[in-house]
């Protein structure tokens, strides 16, 4: 076995290079993110470091048949501009990224890909391009988002308040303390209407309800659905790799 981690970036060339001469490399996964606000109590790398960490456990049950490029951190978030600190591109430069990172890895040699989105706001951009990306690159490529795991039943069983993905609620708190505790930064303080700014009718509602809801976040129901999307994932990836 001449493939060194799970992670494309840890590899040497020569590492790559043997383990797709072998043909036992066969699939890349490329984890889709953000960098952008996660409400009150959770770090602006949430998305990346979920999808990221989903991504790896998941391909690590079919090592070495795929590897998993370096997270895309940088999403579309104009919708969170509202939040000093969130990073976002325009849906014609984030395609275009992932199109040229699929690219390289089919100029690699790559010929299956599935792009595994953690941040909403990059589905639809990702999905519009998704066919047109196809007949160029002349490769398997495929798009999922990791909560698609779960059926409307487990996401009501797992969660009280029955949201999910929801933003930095009940689920993505629950993922956090579950995988990066560090990262939660819940306290005393009470919602700080006065100061947060959202221009949004709606999302300014839905940020005080995802505040609220975080409360009901444990690590242990991060843990039962984190698995079952690595689960989910790792069937998906296997199936590519056959
Ligand atoms: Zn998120």
């Amino acid at each position: 076995m001449s493939l060194l981690s799970v992670r494309l970036e840890e590899n040497t060339r020569r590492a790559i290079r043997r383990a797709m001469h072998a043909g036992t490399l066969r699939a890349a996964v490329v984890p889709l993110a953000s960098t952008e606000q996660h409400n009150e109590h959770l770090a602006m790398s949430h998305d990346a470091s979920c999808v990221g960490w989903i991504c790896r456990q998941a391909a690590e049950r079919v090592f070495p048949a795929a590897v998993v490029t370096p997270v895309v951190h940088f999403g579309i978030s104009e919708h969170w501009m509202d939040h000093p600190g969130t990073l976002t591109l325009t849906p014609e430069t984030f395609a275009q990224v992932v199109y040229e990172i699929c690219d390289s890895l089919r100029r690699g040699g790559i010929g299956r890909i599935l792009l595994v989105n953690g941040h909403g706001g990059n589905r639809r951009p990702i999905e519009a391009h998704l066919e047109e990306f196809r007949a160029k690159l002349g490769i398997r490529l495929e798009l999922c988002s990791y909560w698609e795991a779960y059926s409307s039943d487990f996401v009501k069983r797992c969660l009280e308040s029955g949201e999910c993905p929801g933003h930095s609620g009940e689920f993505e708190t629950s993922e956090a303390m579950a995988i990066f505790p560090q990262s939660v930064h819940m306290d005393e303080e009470a919602y700080p209407a006065g100061e947060v700014r959202i221009t949004d009718a709606k999302r300014a509602a839905d940020d005080q309800r995802f505040f609220a809801t975080a409360r009901l976040a444990s690590a242990e129901k991060g843990r039962v659905m984190l698995e079952a999307a690595v689960d989910w994932l790792a069937a998906r990836i296997e199936t590519l790799t056959r």
